[in-house]
């Protein structure tokens, strides 16, 4: 009995790891070439398989029967070998992004959704907005309704981002502004990596809903785990599935006054939770090629800021890592969304008279109380959790850790 997983660019699924926490089968990646596709198919060597791009629509003239999801939405994500040798197709998109909708509080009936992107996740999301009684408008790049005349929908409720616009390694970016919605109430953006996209950060700017896509991801995969392992299971595992992985993908960033211990306490985090730690002092060192202190001397602060946002960007845009940032990084507003994209920031608060401030320019040039003064806002402002160094660092990085599996 095999299952696993079949698309032609698969390096960095999670599928192999949902799947292993709903079923005790075996999962495979499943790596073919399109003119491999019906060669693979035609052999059809495997118990149960999910499909992914770009084959949900290639794989139907191979599937002898399909459920009536897959029939309407046109796809399938999830065949399954029956006894007789034939193979059953469906949909397991629609059961994901209705629990999505389901998880986000999102009431959608009779309120007006846009739906950007008219490709396979698009027409799920209408399909199910449809059935949840929503007026569903697709915003589509060359149809009647487009990114031109955005503002004949100036009332809608809800917009759900069915596009790739945003998605790693491309963040940062958006496929609408948010500025012309009065009524909005959510986002729903189906994309999960990063976990807060440049839309679902506008979102959050205007203390709106704003869901990813990892729910949907974990859900789809449940369904299709049911039907793989012959067996129903709880919608609470998804619930534990999706934290787990969550929690797994999501950077830990620490922020605070230089010296106030982020990077012994990012190591030490980075141990209990076999991450890499990066500090980001040091990348900027490595990228300019010599120590903080001479670049600013040599270049001043506004360059060395420009390279540290820079370093931020980069590095805050992977998953899974502790990051120690520069204690003046906050001074940046454009930093905000870099360090907030993809992890919690926790601010790490030590009492000033503990404070070093050999090797440190700024904190020698400047009283480190006014310096303190005019930062505290800004710690505060970017942090999700604020924890005290106090006593040692080993119970410092224990309180995030609390704070985080809180979460
Ligand atoms: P797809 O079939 O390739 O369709 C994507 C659609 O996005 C295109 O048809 C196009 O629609 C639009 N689009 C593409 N590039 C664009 C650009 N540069 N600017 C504006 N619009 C653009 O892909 P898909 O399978 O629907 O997936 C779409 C997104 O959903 C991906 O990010 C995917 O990872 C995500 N997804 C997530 C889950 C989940 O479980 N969370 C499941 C499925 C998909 P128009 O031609 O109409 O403009």
């Amino acid at each position: 009995m095999h299952y696993g997983l079949l698309g032609q660019k698969l390096s960095h699924s999670y599928s192999p790891q949902i799947h292993s926490a709903f079923g005790g089968y075996n999962y495979e990646l499943m790596q073919v070439e399109p003119s491999d596709l019906e060669a693979f198919m035609l052999a059809a060597d495997f118990s149960g398989i999910n499909v992914t791009i770009p084959y949900k629509k290639a794989v139907l003239p191979y599937c002898n029967s399909l459920s009536p999801q897959a029939a309407r939405l046109g796809a399938v994500n999830t065949i399954v070998k029956q006894p007789d040798g034939t193979l059953w197709g469906h949909n397991t998109d629609y059961f994901g992004f209705q629990k999505m909708v389901s998880i986000s509080g999102l009431y959608v009936q009779n309120k007006k959704v846009l739906v950007l992107g008219s490709g396979g996740a698009g027409v799920t999301a209408s399909t199910v907005l449809s059935d949840l009684g929503a007026e569903v408008i697709v915003i589509s790049r060359n149809g009647e309704n487009n990114y031109g005349n955005l503002h004949y929908h100036t009332d809608a409720s809800v917009i759900v981002n069915a596009t790739p616009v945003g998605m790693y390694p491309n963040n940062g970016t958006a496929p609408v502004s948010l500025s012309g919605f009065p009524k909005l109430e959510g986002v729903l953006d189906l994309i999960y990596n990063p976990s807060k996209t440049e839309l679902l950060l506008q979102a959050e700017a205007r203390n709106l809903i704003a869901v990813n896509g990892l729910y949907m991801l974990v859900a789809q995969a449940k369904e299709s785990a049911e039907y793989f392992s012959g067996t129903k299971i709880a919608d609470e595992k998804i619930t534990n599935v999706y934290n787990s992985l969550k929690r797994q993908m999501e950077n830990i960033i620490l922020i605070g006054m230089p010296g106030c211990g982020k990077s012994t306490i990012g190591t030490l985090l980075a141990k209990a939770t076999s991450r890499q730690f990066i500090d980001t002092d040091q990348l900027i060192i490595d990228r300019v090629g010599m120590p903080i202190p001479l670049f600013m001397e040599k270049y001043g602060l506004d360059k060395f800021r420009q390279v540290e946002t820079e370093v931020i960007g980069d590095t805050c845009k992977k998953s899974g890592l502790v990051i120690a940032s520069g204690g003046g990084c906050v001074t940046r507003e454009k930093n905000y969304n870099l360090l907030r994209q993809n992890g919690s920031v926790i601010w790490i608060k030590r009492n000033i008279e503990h404070l070093p401030t050999e090797g440190r320019p700024l904190s020698q040039k400047n009283s480190l109380q006014d310096m303190y003064e005019a930062r505290r806002p800004l710690y505060s402002c970017f942090a999700d959790y604020s924890i005290n160094n106090i006593t040692t660092p080993e119970e410092a990085a224990k309180a995030i850790l609390r704070a985080l599996e809180g979460d």
